[in-house]
């Protein structure tokens, strides 16, 4: 809670400067609690959200009743509020999503495949479409995705309040600098979808890094003031979290933690490099510790392997290898970056749920003599296939609650309420 509501201030103040007018004022007011709604995942009551945000009860109420009137939000009955019932005996709302309310539309790109979900304001998700590459092209998969997004957004109308989209690459603002995919080499993915969709920004994020800011609004690192967050897929990826946002370098990509030569080869990588650790802890590691060939769809292959290691030993061991590796890399991380926890997500909380022993052995190996007593919990990630397109939604969130992105919010004349 408190790492969210420091974030809020640290993201009014960077898009609007302080507030000098009671204009201003109470547009900032009316994005800090729109924005406490929204982290709050719409579950606290009016009295909860005004204690938190340390308003007056009046001027919640007129904060309430404007973002109503503006189809933000909607007050749901909520229970009677134990500190209001002794002064007023009368319940408290709960405000919630509007259902005609913002929507942030969310990608999860993937060399092979895309997925596009809707998220509302206060985090529930709906996925719309999961498309595979087949035999098509990248070009031409991005095009379908243009299609779709047009679709998707004429459905919503002028719900939509931006797209959020995460890319398989190191970006350099919206840039994909290293794909896998050569076609992609110096894509600007925000350039290339923009004029498919008429309305909001539209924004990119590396993966990896989304999946951590998800983990930071929603999941196991939520509150958490420093944090580390690693996503092993084919390769490793991953973020610092300080506060609840992202630290993703001078050009947004940071976090190429696989491509650190953590575990120590001369090996060359496809990144350049040599050594890196994605050769010994992705799923690449995993394929060749289990004896078969890089080849074809790693992901689903390297699931395969991680789930036949509980009946067969050869996956066992090879799972026990790999976990050990990761272990040994997140120790080194943890050296490095002093956070007061590891979230995993993808293969990485795979491999730790199945041989959790193997991977905390080679985490204590590489520590330093002082952190041993009490080391940084690794956490694995509950968002499943979710946990990037809630990082794309947040993207599109954090711009659009600010002052400057609830005044572009096309409903303003409308009182639907
Ligand atoms: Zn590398």
């Amino acid at each position: 809670m408190h790492a969210a509501h420091r974030g809020t201030i640290i993201g009014v103040r960077k898009d609007e400067g302080a507030a000098t007018t009671s204009a201003e004022l109470r547009a900032h007011n009316l994005a800090r609690l729109l924005r406490a709604i929204h982290d709050g995942g719409g579950q606290l009551t009016r009295a909860e959200l005004t204690r938190q945000l340390s308003l007056a009860r009046g001027t919640a109420t007129v904060l309430v009743r404007d973002l109503a009137g503006r189809r933000l939000i909607e007050e749901l009955a909520g229970p009677v509020d134990a500190g209001v019932q002794r002064a007023r005996g009368r319940p408290t709302g709960v405000p919630s999503a509007h259902v005609q309310g913002p929507v942030a539309l969310a990608v999860d790109l993937r060399d092979d495949s895309f997925a596009v979900a809707a998220f509302e304001l206060t985090g529930r998700c709906t996925v719309l479409d999961r498309q595979e590459r087949d035999a098509g092209t990248g070009t031409g998969m991005l095009a379908d995705l243009a299609d779709r997004l047009k679709i998707h957004g004429a459905q919503f109308a002028d719900r939509v309040v931006g797209v959020g989209i995460a890319v398989p690459s190191p970006v350099r603002g919206s840039t994909m600098v290293q794909p896998t995919l050569t076609e992609w080499q110096d894509l600007d993915v925000t350039a290339a979808l923009g004029p498919s969709v008429a309305f909001g920004p539209v924004l990119t994020g590396n993966d990896a890094t989304l999946a951590g800011l998800a983990e930071a609004r929603r999941g196991v690192l939520r509150g958490v003031p420093v944090a580390l967050h690693l996503h092993v897929a084919t390769g490793i990826g991953g973020v610092l979290l300080t506060g609840g946002q992202p630290v993703t370098g001078a050009n947004g990509s940071a976090g190429e933690f696989g491509h650190m030569p953590l575990t120590g080869s001369d090996e060359p990588c496809r990144c350049g490099s040599i050594g890196c650790w994605e050769l010994d802890a992705g799923a690449r590691g995993l394929l060749r510790a289990d004896g078969q060939p890089e080849e074809g769809d790693r992901m689903l292959q390297a699931e395969q392997i991680i789930a036949a290691a509980a009946t067969d030993p050869r996956s066992a061991k090879a799972v026990a290898l790999v976990a050990r590796a990761l272990g040994r890399g997140i120790g080194a991380l943890v050296n490095a970056q002093d956070p007061k926890a590891v979230g995993l997500s993808g293969l990485a909380a795979s491999l730790y749920l199945a041989d959790p022993a193997a991977v905390e052995d080679g985490y204590l190996a590489t520590l330093m003599r002082f952190r041993r007593a009490d080391p940084p919990a690794l956490l694995p990630s509950t968002l499943g296939d979710l946990g990037t397109l809630t990082g794309a939604s947040e993207l599109v969130f954090d711009a659009f609650l600010t002052p400057r992105g609830l005044s572009a919010w096309p409903a303003s004349e409308q009182k639907t309420a």
